[in-house]
């Protein structure tokens, strides 16, 4: 019963839930393997190689930047473009953060660990080592009305955010730390914060309510079901 055509298997009969529930099509996606990082899986990219494919989000006409320094991965900074070009949001929408070197995060950690206390940063704060921002492909948007907390920046679910939120998957994004899923992520809900995995995985992750551990673990059952050679990035 491999699903040849969609994404994943329709789940509404009980014995297909059963036998499909936890995998994923042999080859449903067309865009690189989204790279895990969280707590248990540090970023392991070269910061330099990294950085050679980012780009200054301020250079996009008419995107309003928190920092004229923040930079992002090319592609990830095109659909993010994209994206607040279809909602119409670059008046509304400030980005705040985007990719972050070693030395950047352990600024930011030590100093929210200063002002704000350990409860709070262990909630909101990745470890440095081990936060999305350092693959250039995480972003995290405010509302230019909310006053532009930089580790927690108002976003939201009404008007324009509420549009980019709806709309983020198609252009490849998804919210990554979702209130729900606290318990795998690690991480306390952070409406503001979006990382770029590309549209095909995000239709997926969104569809069948999965987070990007959920969602990468899958794509390993996945690949030992089929003895699939799936070692994209
Ligand atoms: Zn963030």
């Amino acid at each position: 019963m491999e699903n040849q055509t969609g994404y994943f298997p329709q789940l509404n009969a009980k014995r297909a839930e059963a036998h499909q529930a936890d995998r994923l099509p042999n080859k449903p996606v067309v865009d690189p393997v989204p790279v895990l990082v969280n707590r248990d899986h540090p970023v392991s990219e070269n910061a330099a190689d990294t950085e050679s494919r980012l780009a200054f989000v301020g250079s996009c006409p008419g995107i309003r930047v928190l920092d004229d320094r923040i930079r992002l991965d090319t592609l990830c900074l095109e659909r993010l473009n994209a994206l607040l070009e279809a909602v119409n949001g670059k008046n509304d929408i400030v980005i705040v953060s985007g990719y972050r070197d070693l030395a950047e995060q352990t600024e930011i950690y030590s100093s929210s660990l200063r002002d704000n206390g350990s409860e709070y940063t262990a909630k909101f704060v990745a470890l440095p080592g081990c936060s999305e921002h350092h693959t250039g492909l995480a972003v995290d948007v405010g509302s230019a009305a909310g006053g532009l907390n930089f580790i927690a920046p108002d976003f939201p679910d009404e008007g324009v955010c509420g549009a980019f939120k709806a709309r983020a998957a198609e252009f490849g994004f998804v919210q990554r730390y979702k209130a729900h899923k606290e318990h795998l992520t690690g991480i306390s809900c952070e409406p503001w914060h979006f990382r770029y995995v590309g549209a095909s995985h995000a239709a997926l992750m969104e569809e069948h309510d999965l987070c990007l551990e959920e969602y990468t673990e899958r794509l390993r059952h996945t690949e030992e079901q089929n003895g699939a050679d799936f070692h994209g990035k």
